[in-house]
């Protein structure tokens, strides 16, 4: 039995059998390493996901920033255009004034350069204006020619200038540009978006926190829960046939676990089955000779370590061969089962009564004297001597001879006292049977 479930469980990869894993790639193949993996992996993606969001956002407020510039810039070359074209551009005092009051209101350094790039009226200080001109010349001119609006990064040091260029158009054509420092107004947008960017990293890093945590519990009590129910087959492949798996994942894991004490339970009745046929006698009910071997081994330990009493009576029917000839052996069946219901009846619980082979009966009488037993054997000859066994509907009668041993008086070991039970079988037998004898004292 035992080894019929071992092999059942060297099937599995965690048998007994089989190594535990060495390797890496083996110990990357347990689930515990694989689950970390993915869960940081997926936590990892949030704070990413946050990062480009935050990325976008801050490229949508540069792009918000130059747009509104430009715009910005279109309208005042606009005005200027048609202030041209009203002749007033030659009164550059009354241009730069209205820059000025532009400027307030925009917040940026505003310049304007005829078609060969001199500037008519500025905001900006010189030293940028003059760097302008030299640097962003090709960009400015492209504009004036091609009269498309353009966007010129400068260097400024310190910091990267924004700057639009808007070509200045009249009826007569492209006869300047504005420049239009969108710096500030970039700067502005950005800060007025940098709660949400800001908020974004944080959720998207607390969301990293709480993945991490979520899945950390939950690969943690599924990890905890497959070496349990691993540890709970070895031990059970091991002998242990009353372990039973238990579980606090619910899903799969606990189906697994059902399965197992199913499976658990179904060899557990299939043992006491076995077990079953394997200690009793099928025609009687009664228990067999290996069984009554047993009990014997087991309670004589017992007597011996806590000196309680135990006798043994050992029976044989009297001229059985002659019921099987008179009324077949299916007759003789009959009787002998009629005998096995009839010790049951009289013994008690505590007793074991065993068929030890054709007609002959052991009965154990733990915690009985040897005169108990002797006053019980009589009362067992006597019921048998009462009964009438109906066999094809004819009475049939038995008597029975008994042989009644006492440990320690007659004997120590099981074979001493089935010997001497024996012998005083015989001797009852020899003395005209339906009768009870103890053994000749000495
Ligand atoms: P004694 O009084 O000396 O015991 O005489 P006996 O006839 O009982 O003794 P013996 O050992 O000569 O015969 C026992 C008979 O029991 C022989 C055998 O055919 C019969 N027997 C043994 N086992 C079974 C069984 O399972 N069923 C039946 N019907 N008869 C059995
Ligand atoms: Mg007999
Ligand atoms: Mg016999």
């Amino acid at each position: 039995m035992r080894t019929d479930i071992r092999r059942y469980f060297t099937r599995l990869p965690w048998s007994p059998g089989t190594s535990r894993p060495s390797t890496v790639r083996d110990r990357f193949a347990r689930v515990g390493p694989r689950l970390t993996l993915l869960i940081v992996v997926l936590a990892a993606l949030l704070p990413l996901l946050g990062l480009l969001a935050e990325r976008e956002q801050r490229a949508a407020g540069v792009r918000g920033a130059r747009a509104e510039a430009q715009q910005l810039a279109e309208v005042i070359a606009h005005d200027v255009g048609e202030d041209a074209a009203g002749g007033q551009e030659t009164d550059p005092a009354r241009l730069r004034q209205h820059l000025e009051e532009l400027r307030a209101h925009v917040g940026g350094d505003i310049e304007i350069v005829d078609l060969r790039r001199n500037v008519l009226a500025a905001t900006m200080p010189e030293a940028q204006s003059r760097q302008l001109g030299a640097d962003a010349g090709g960009q400015i001119a492209a504009t004036i020619r091609d009269g498309l609006p353009r966007v010129i990064s400068h260097d400024a040091g310190q910091e990267v200038l924004s700057l639009v260029v808007v070509p200045i158009r009249t009826d007569a054509g492209i006869v300047g540009a504005v420049l239009l420092d969108y710096t500030d107004l970039t700067h502005d947008l950005l800060d007025s978006g940098a709660t949400a960017r800001r908020n974004t990293i944080i959720a998207a890093l607390g969301g990293m926190a709480v993945a991490l945590a979520l899945g950390w519990a939950l690969s943690r009590g599924l990890v905890h829960d497959l070496r349990r129910l691993t540890a709970v087959a070895h031990r059970y492949a091991e002998g242990e046939y009353d372990v039973r798996a238990e579980v606090s994942s619910r899903g799969e894991v606990r189906e697994l676990a059902a399965a197992f004490n199913t499976m658990a339970e179904r060899i557990a009745e299939r043992r006491a089955v076995l077990t079953d046929l394997a200690t009793t006698d099928a025609l009687t009910g009664l228990h067999n000779r290996r069984a009554f071997r047993t009990s014997l081994a087991r309670d004589l330990a017992r007597a011996e370590r806590g000196g309680d009493a135990l006798a043994l009576l050992i029976m044989d029917l009297d001229h059985f061969k002659a019921i099987n000839d008179e009324y077949g052996h299916l007759g003789g069946d009959a009787v002998l089962r009629h005998v096995g219901a009839v010790l049951q009846r009289e013994l008690r619980a505590d007793d074991v009564a065993a068929r030890l082979g054709g007609e002959e009966f052991g009965v154990l009488l733990p915690g009985a004297g040897h005169e108990a037993a002797m006053a019980i054997a009589e009362r067992l000859r006597q019921a048998i001597a009462r009964m009438a066994t109906v066999y094809q509907e004819r009475s049939v009668a038995v008597t029975a001879s008994f042989g009644v041993v006492a440990y320690p008086e007659h004997g120590r070991t099981a074979g001493e006292l089935v010997e001497r039970a024996d012998g005083a079988l015989y001797d009852a037998k020899r003395a005209g049977r339906n009768r009870v004898c103890a053994p000749e004292p000495g």
